[in-house]
């Protein structure tokens, strides 16, 4: 099978930011009384998930209000670990450089975090003018619009549109999107991603052997 257009989701696929500010959102969450498991069953949970949703779903399984300033106290932490350094997840340069098709890049996250990541990373000129961010469009993964309309931009039909997903809800938005997707992940998650319909991958550097080149 060949694609004429590959879809990049951005956090562990392009950088790996996610591990590392879920755990400060659990960190603020248990410092305002969260009873909630260990951080492992938190990151599980809530990977690939809109930061709003988790907490909305957070007061309502527990019944508790967290302050209207959580989110932008949470994001003023997200920039402090920012400037520790974003880690890029291995191969993945290697797939952008040597990629003979078209590629975007569509995430869950605003539109200012993922051009911070990719210029921290010195990747931001793959990707600039072919970001797409669910806040633009009002839409998040599993919702599948936020793939789709990044495909109607280039013109490109769905089913043959490839996606790049390391999160459960990613891989849902892809295959409702009508689309192919390889799932990067390894144990527990890859069995996860599998039975919701992705292709799994445990080297990024196996986008190439997908994509005809
Ligand atoms: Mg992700």
């Amino acid at each position: 099978m060949s694609y004429d257009f590959v879809i990049f989701d951005c956090d562990g696929v392009v950088v790996d930011t996610e591990t590392t500010l879920l755990a400060v959102f659990y960190r603020m969450v248990k410092e305002r009384g969260l009873p909630e498991p260990g951080p492992e069953a938190f990151l599980e949970t809530f990977r690939g998930l809109k930061t709003a949703s988790i907490l909305e779903s957070l007061e309502k399984k527990h019944e508790m209000t967290f302050p209207s300033s959580f989110l932008s106290e949470y994001r003023e932490e997200c920039q402090k670990v920012f400037h520790k350094g974003v880690e890029v997840i291995d191969g993945i340069e290697e797939v952008l450089k040597n990629l003979k098709k078209l590629f975007c890049m569509a995430s869950n996250s605003p539109l200012d975090f993922i051009r911070d990541c990719l210029t921290l990373t010195n990747l931001l000129s793959y990707f600039d003018g072919k970001i797409f961010s669910a806040y633009d469009v009002g839409h998040w993964k599993p919702d599948p619009f936020l793939f789709q309309y990044a495909a109607d931009q280039f013109g490109f039909q769905h089913d043959r549109c490839l996606v790049v997903e390391d999160s459960i809800p990613g891989v849902r938005a892809a295959v409702a999107a009508s689309m192919s997707v390889l799932g990067y992940a390894t144990g527990k998650q890859a069995i996860a991603l599998k039975q919701e319909g992705a292709t799994v991958i445990s080297d990024m550097r196996s986008v190439l052997t997908y994509v005809s080149v």
